[in-house]
């Protein structure tokens, strides 16, 4: 390497890490967006200085970017970067492994079977799983739900990967009226229809509700989910799973934050039966604290995946004693997500996981108690990591999250739940503390005051 190669990146090292450490001081909210116009260059006609390329993506784009890496970002269902997660992301990138195949990339491939072995022990899963990493709860949908497609068809004689869907026997999809939405997509993006689906009815936590279930007959997948975005709340796991597989259905569980809940004794609790369940969706750019983008997916029966996912080709060198990611993930050529996620489950260990997960449930608790004693009311009970917060009508709901934002302590988002209009804190991050949540407080308190004083 060149010297001014080996200066460039020390550089990038440099600028990141001064990113993070002014992350406490400056609003979360993106500032200076306007400057982004200078992105906007024509397509340079030759080769220019990459010292300057870089100094330019810092100058105009750190300031404009969410602070969602600092302590203080609740919005959406967003972590930070575990800075031994990051720090294993920089090697990695440097390593730049094509990570599809052992006999090519054996590092990348290692790490990722021993990752999804220590997920399934730290989340009480069973034994025999097979699994791997996509890129997020979306494709890790997508990726059990082809498994699924698979299984329930060849139990009706039907091969769907060879002779796709067009006279297929059809496939009853059964979902919880609150299912996520990117769970609906991978339905569509698999032929089997976003609105195609069975809505079960569910409580006023958003969860299936047992005593309502129809009856169930032919190739049927069941998706329960770990984890409401609005409430945290988790489906009644073992009489759904009962239910299902007493009709021959798949059942998979998008877990995409709350599938961490197994990970804690105060939480294991809300995960009970879960591990009955036929395959598993999770995020590690949440609740796990890797950087983007690294999703999960564990699917029980190993044959339905490979058979789901796997390739071959002549120039490939597949056959190989050892696990290849490309037989049990959509793409071919992908980053080596778990090589993350062994640093981050190396360093924290079981107790770290558990300790992480207690840390964001006590900050939820935290926000509800005193939120709810400066006299708003949380709409949801709070379980896990989320907080649905009332401050009145959806325009009130609106001005007061603009008026959070503009103040510039946290950033906050709205929804609206169960025609209920609602702020919604959702933490998410190893990096916030209890002096962030305290300052959140204040500053949440201090917004919808001064909205009620303009009234
Ligand atoms: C975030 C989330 C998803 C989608 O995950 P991505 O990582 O954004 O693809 C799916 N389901 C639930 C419950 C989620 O919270």
């Amino acid at each position: 390497m060149r010297p001014a190669d080996a200066d460039l990146l020390l550089d990038a090292a440099r600028r990141a890490t001064r990113y993070l450490a002014g992350l406490d001081e400056r609003p979360v909210a993106p500032r200076q967006t306007e400057r982004l116009a200078e992105f906007d260059e024509p397509l340079p006609s030759g080769p220019s200085d990459a010292v300057l390329t870089l100094s330019k993506l810092d100058d105009v784009g750190s300031p404009a970017t969410m602070g969602s890496a600092g302590g203080r970002f609740f919005g959406f269902v967003i972590g930070g970067a575990l800075p031994v997660a990051l720090a294993a992301n920089w090697l990695a990138g440097a390593w730049d492994q094509n990570s599809a195949l052992f006999n090519v990339t054996p590092v990348p491939a290692q790490l990722e079977m021993v990752s999804l072995r220590w997920m399934r022990e730290l989340l009480h899963l069973p034994s025999a799983l097979a699994g791997a990493f996509v890129t997020g709860a979306t494709m890790a949908n997508f990726t059990a739900l082809a498994a699924a497609r698979h299984a329930v068809l060849k139990r009706a004689g039907w091969d769907v990967e060879a002779d796709g869907l067009f006279g297929a026997p059809p496939i009853c999809v059964v979902v919880g009226a609150e299912v996520h939405p990117t769970l609906l997509k991978a339905l569509g993006m698999l032929g089997l229809g976003r609105n195609r689906v069975v809505r079960l009815p569910v409580d006023a936590q958003g969860r299936i509700r047992a005593d309502a279930l129809p009856a169930l007959s032919g190739p049927c997948i069941v998706c329960l989910q770990a984890g409401n975005i609005h409430s945290g709340a988790f489906d009644p796991f073992v009489p759904l799973c009962e239910w299902a597989h007493a009709a021959g259905a798949w059942v998979h569980v998008d877990g995409a934050f709350g599938l961490w809940a197994a990970a804690s004794a105060a939480t294991a609790h809300l995960t009970v039966g879960m591990c009955e369940a036929d395959s598993w969706a999770a995020d590690a750019h949440k609740v796990l604290n890797i950087p983007y983008d690294c999703g999960v997916v564990m699917v029980r029966d190993e044959g339905a995946l490979r058979c789901a996912m796997s390739v071959s080709a002549s120039y490939l060198p597949t056959v190989s004693v050892h696990r290849n990611p490309a037989d049990y993930a959509p793409e071919l050529s992908r980053r080596g997500r778990g090589i993350e996620v062994w640093a981050a489950l190396r360093s924290l260990g079981r107790s770290g996981v558990e300790a992480l997960v207690d840390r964001l449930c006590r900050h939820t608790r935290r926000f509800a108690q005193a939120l709810a004693a400066h006299g708003f009311e949380v709409l949801n009970e709070v379980v896990f990591n989320q907080c649905a917060v009332s401050v009145g009508n959806v325009q009130d709901t609106q001005r007061v999250v603009a008026a959070i934002v503009a103040d510039g302590t946290c950033w906050v988002g709205s929804s609206s739940w169960q025609d209920r209009p609602c702020v919604r804190i959702s933490v998410c991050s190893w990096a916030t503390t209890d002096a962030d949540v305290e300052r959140s407080i204040e500053a949440i308190v201090r917004a919808t005051a001064l909205l009620h004083h303009t009234h």
